[in-house]
């Protein structure tokens, strides 16, 4: 991969601009450029047909100064250990900058999900957590759901978890289902929580959004409901929306609980009745107000920034724009809501959902939605105001905020 689209130096290369800014020494700055701690395991897994199929996993510890690590993991056939380390630095920032008590992981499968049975897929899950059990806890690093993976993948996750201590330990994953303790509120909290972040952009930019359009860009767990809730809580009107086969565009907006339908029997949104057939470059050059990346990395590049029309970028995917594209837009006016804070609605809730299995009580739907809306709101302002004072871009702005308080806490631990 060319080194310029290699997440992991995009990672860096943002952390060395906020370096810069906040004065790090060069020990503080280098221990922040490389994760603490990683693993790298083979799984063998016994496939349906007899046969024994190996497969290469990852799990990186970035980094714990503010508490356990904690991040998702993901199956996905072009996984590779620089996007993990990548996504592992993004969830160090995610979290200081929504001021959880955690630290930044990730974890990740090269295999492709779409070609896996059910039993294929069970027997992967067990045998990851087989590899690195003796290296996770609810007090020392929590996996999630991320591409590709879901509550079903958390459930016997954690069940291959409890086999391995001997006791019931259901805060060793987030994104559990219900009866398993999981969160009410969780599913569509990575949405929310960017739906959250657009009312108050909206807010400090004076912008209507009733009424208003949006553009989605990857119809997984965040893309659809943010398409549910762009409409539900905004009052927007969504007129396009893709997948990784293409998209569809109807400028009279476009009915989520059929769109979703239709995706659940054809495994794709490409073919909806009544809307025209676009590409995903397309997609996100659409004259919308917002526009919501919600698929995978490098999607905004120096090659497309000057041709996004849309007022907010609300980022649901992690790493969608690279810095090239970053100071593109900014001298444009676009104004990107980064993913480490508009994406954080998912990990917030997890950790909402690690509180209430270690009090082992559960709250209502209502109070972790308010809960999120109280997190979100702080954070969207404390990075807009950071923003403003130094006259940087949000993703440097949300950058001054997570470092500085990720520093903090190392600095009191006597680490630097
Ligand atoms: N995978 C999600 C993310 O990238 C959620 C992580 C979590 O809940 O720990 O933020």
């Amino acid at each position: 991969m060319a080194d310029k689209l290699n997440p992991f130096a995009i990672a860096q290369r943002q952390l060395d601009e906020a370096a810069k800014i906040l004065k790090l020494d060069p020990g503080t700055h280098e221990l922040l450029r490389w994760p603490m701690r990683e693993f790298h395991v083979r799984i063998p897994v016994r496939m349906d047909d007899g046969t024994v199929k190996v497969f290469e996993g990852f799990r990186v510890q970035y980094n714990n100064a503010r508490g356990p690590t904690k991040g998702g993991i993901r199956f996905h056939p072009e996984e590779t250990f620089d996007t993990v380390r990548a996504l592992a630095a993004w969830m160090t920032w995610k979290t200081a900058v929504m001021d959880l008590p955690l630290g930044g992981g990730k974890g990740g499968v090269v295999c492709n999900p779409k070609e896996m049975s059910e039993g294929e897929l069970e027997r992967l899950s067990r045998g990851y957590i087989r590899a690195i059990g003796h290296y996770i806890g609810p007090d020392i690093d929590v996996p999630a759901p991320d591409v590709y993976t879901n509550p079903q993948v958390m459930a016997w996750m954690m069940d291959e978890y409890e086999k391995i201590v001997g006791h019931s330990a259901p805060g060793v994953i987030t994104g559990k289902p219900l009866p398993l303790g999981g969160s009410a509120g969780r599913g569509d909290a990575t949405a929310r929580g960017g739906v959250y972040a657009v009312r108050e952009a909206a807010k400090v930019l004076g912008i209507e959004l009733k009424g208003a359009t949006a553009a989605i860009q990857g119809y997984g767990n965040a893309g659809q409901f943010a398409h549910k809730l762009a409409v539900e809580i905004l009052g927007m009107k969504v007129v396009a929306v893709s997948d990784s086969k293409g998209g569809i565009y109807n400028p009279e907006g476009l009915p989520f609980a059929e769109v979703v339908k239709f995706k659940r029997e054809n495994g794709t949104i490409v073919g909806f009745p009544g809307a025209e057939k676009i590409t995903n470059e397309e997609l996100l050059e659409l004259d919308v107000t917002v526009l919501f990346p919600a698929a995978l990395e490098n999607q905004i590049t120096e090659e497309n920034a000057d041709r996004i029309k849309a007022k907010i970028v609300a980022e649901l995917a992690n790493g969608p724009t690279t810095p090239e594209a970053d100071v593109i837009l900014h001298q444009r006016g676009v104004y990107v809501i980064p993913d480490f804070l508009c994406n954080a609605g998912g990990v917030t809730v997890s950790y909402f959902e690690q509180v209430q299995n270690a009090y082992n009580f559960y709250w209502s739907e209502e109070e972790v939605h308010e809960l999120l809306d109280r997190k979100m709101t702080a954070a969207f302002h404390a990075v807009h105001e950071a923003a403003q004072k130094h006259k940087v871009h949000n993703r440097l702005g949300a950058y001054l905020v997570a470092v500085s308080r990720v520093v903090e806490a190392m600095k009191l631990r006597g680490w630097v």
